[in-house]
C-alpha cells in the first residue's frame, strides 16, 4: 500500500539531485567560515531575500531562537501570534534561553496581528515593564499569506516605535509564489527573516536566517553559544542549494493539488470547507475533537496519514503526486457516506 504523507511538508525525501549534490559537494570548516558550499548558500540566501547577509541554521527554531537573543536583551519582550511558532512550538526558547518575555496576540482570520492591538501591547519606558523590542509576524501563517500593504504598515509600525521587525518566513515561499513576486518584495521592511529549506522546498536539513552583517554576525555568535556551529556543513547546504535554485517555482504545484483536495472536500457538507480560503499548501478540516481522531484513524488504516488534534491538517508537498488527491478525497467521502449510514441506523 501505497502511503500519502499529509502530515506536513517536512516529510520530504531529498530528491536524487540533491544526494547528487550532497555527494560531490565541496567542504570545508564552517565555524572557520571555509566551507565554500555553506558560504554560496548563505549568499544565495541573502540576494534571494535582498539582505547583506544570510547564515546558515540547524533549523527553523534555531533561526528563530537566534533573531530573539540577537535582536533582543534579557527582560525584553517581543510580540507574536498566540498561535505562532516562535511563540507556541519552540519550548519558549527564548524566554528559557534568553530572557526575553513573549507578548502574544490573538491572530486576525487572515493570519496577521491587528496593528493596533500591537501598537496597544508597546509598553511604555518604565521600569515597571519589560522593553518591547521586537515583532514577529509569520508568513505564511497557517497557510495564509501575509498581504503586502499590511507588511509595509507593520514596518511603518515598527519604525516609528522603535521596534525591530522579524519574520517567522517558514513558508515564506509559498507565499511568494502565490502572489507572484519575488520574496524580497515581501521581506524588503523586515529586519531579519528565517526561512526554512526542509519544508516545501525539500531539504533534508536546514534553515537560514537573513539580515543586515552587522546582525549575522552577532548572530553567528549565538548560534556557536547554542551548539548550531556545524563543521562541514557543505554536505547539507548543498541540498539546500539545490533547493532555493530549483524547487520555489514548483511550489505552485502543491498549491494547486491543495486547492484540488479542498475543491473535493467542499463536496462533503459536514465539513463546511470554502476551497477559496486554501491559499497555499494547507487544508484544514474544522471537527469536533472525537470526530477528528475517528477521520484520521480510518485515514491512517488506508495509507493517508493526515496532522492535527483540533482541527486536521492536511499539507501537499512534492512526494504528493496530483494523482493522490482524489484518492484522499474518496477515502473522506466514505467516511463521511458511512458515518451517515450509521447514525440512520442508530
Ligand atoms: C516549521 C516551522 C518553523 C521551524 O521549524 P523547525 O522544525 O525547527 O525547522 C518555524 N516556524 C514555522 C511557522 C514553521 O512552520
Amino acid at each position: 500500500m501505497k502511503t500519502i504523507d499529509l502530515r506536513s511538508d517536512t516529510v520530504t525525501q531529498p530528491t536524487p539531485a540533491m544526494r547528487a549534490a550532497m555527494a560531490q559537494a565541496p567542504v570545508g570548516d564552517d565555524v572557520y567560515g571555509e566551507d565554500p558550499s555553506v558560504n554560496r548558500l548563505e549568499a544565495l540566501a541573502a540576494e534571494m531575500l535582498g539582505t547583506e547577509a544570510a547564515l546558515f541554521t540547524v533549523s527553523g527554531t534555531q533561526s528563530n531562537l537566534l533573531a530573539a537573543i540577537t535582536h533582543c536583551e534579557r527582560g525584553d519582550e517581543y510580540i507574536a501570534g498566540q498561535e505562532a511558532h516562535c511563540y507556541r512550538f519552540e519550548g519558549g526558547g527564548a524566554a528559557a534561553l534568553g530572557g526575553i518575555q513573549p507578548q502574544p496576540l490573538d491572530f486576525v482570520a487572515n493570519g496577521t496581528l491587528d496593528l493596533a492591538e500591537v501598537a496597544r501591547a508597546i509598553k511604555p519606558d518604565d521600569p515597571h515593564f519589560p522593553r518591547t523590542r521586537l515583532l514577529c509576524l509569520e508568513n505564511t501563517q497557517a497557510g495564509k499569506v501575509l498581504p503586502l500593504d499590511y507588511l509595509a504598515r507593520a514596518h511603518a509600525l515598527c519604525r516609528e516605535r522603535g521596534l525591530r521587525l522579524h519574520m517567522d518566513g517558514a513558508r515564506l515561499f509559498n507565499a511568494a509564489v502565490k502572489l507572484g513576486v519575488p520574496a524580497r518584495t515581501i521581506t524588503c521592511g523586515c529586519d531579519s527573516v528565517s526561512i526554512c529549506l526542509s519544508k516545501g522546498l525539500g531539504a533534508p536539513v536546514g534553515s537560514l536566517l537573513c539580515g543586515s552583517r552587522d546582525f549575522v554576525v552577532r548572530a553567528r555568535r549565538w548560534r556557536k553559544v547554542v551548539g548550531g556551529g556545524m563543521r562541514q556543513a557543505g554536505i547539507l547546504a548543498a541540498a539546500g542549494i539545490v533547493a532555493l535554485t530549483t524547487h520555489v517555482e514548483r511550489l505552485a504545484e502543491d498549491h494547486a493539488n491543495a486547492r484540488l483536495l479542498a475543491e473535493g472536500l467542499a463536496e462533503i457538507e459536514e465539513l463546511g470547507l470554502d476551497p477559496a480560503s486554501v491559499q497555499t499548501n494547507m487544508v484544514f478540516l474544522s471537527l469536533e475533537k472525537e470526530r477528528a481522531s475517528l477521520l484520521a484513524a480510518c485515514l491512517r488504516e488506508q495509507g493517508i496519514l493526515v496532522a492535527g488534534r483540533d482541527a486536521l491538517r492536511l499539507v501537499t508537498h512534492r512526494d504528493v503526486a496530483a494523482d493522490d488527491i482524489p484518492t484522499v478525497v474518496r477515502a473522506c467521502k466514505d467516511f463521511f457516506a458511512r458515518a451517515s449510514n450509521s447514525e440512520g441506523v442508530g
